[in-house]
């Protein structure tokens, strides 16, 4: 996943669902909006918008329709709905995020078998399965 990429579907969901951004989700707008605004100035900031919109499971949800997925997404276009019936079986990686023990370095994964990096991109070694 490209930073482009996470930026664009954060700006996308925060576009089109105002219903995710009010009373508890208040407060992750306005950090998306800082975010969003650091991401037109040029930062990378794609990291800490995957983490917040995936601390919700509401914008996670919006987040992972959006972003393009492997190889797989141009092979086989799932039917619509396929989601929801997944999510009566519950989500197998739901939750799951691995961290950095040196720093917030953190990567939530979107789907059972995705790759997950092999350490912090910062150099301090191997991230840990924290949930
Ligand atoms: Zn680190």
């Amino acid at each position: 996943m490209r930073d482009e990429e996470i930026v664009a579907a954060a700006r996308a969901i925060r576009a089109e669902l105002p219903e995710l951004w009010v009373g508890d989700g208040a407060a992750r707008a306005a950090e998306v909006d800082a975010l969003l605004r650091c991401a037109a100035n040029g930062q990378r900031v794609g990291d800490r918008i995957l983490a917040l919109l995936t601390s919700d499971s509401a914008t996670r949800r919006e987040l992972r329709r959006r972003l393009p997925r492997e190889e797989d997404t141009y092979r086989q276009a799932p039917p619509l709905g396929s989601y929801s019936a997944l999510a009566g079986h519950g989500d197998p990686s739901k939750g799951v995020v691995y961290r950095c023990s040196v720093c917030d370095y953190s990567y939530p994964l979107f789907e059972v078998g995705e790759p997950v990096p092999e350490g912090c991109p910062d150099g301090h070694g191997p991230l840990v399965r924290v949930v």
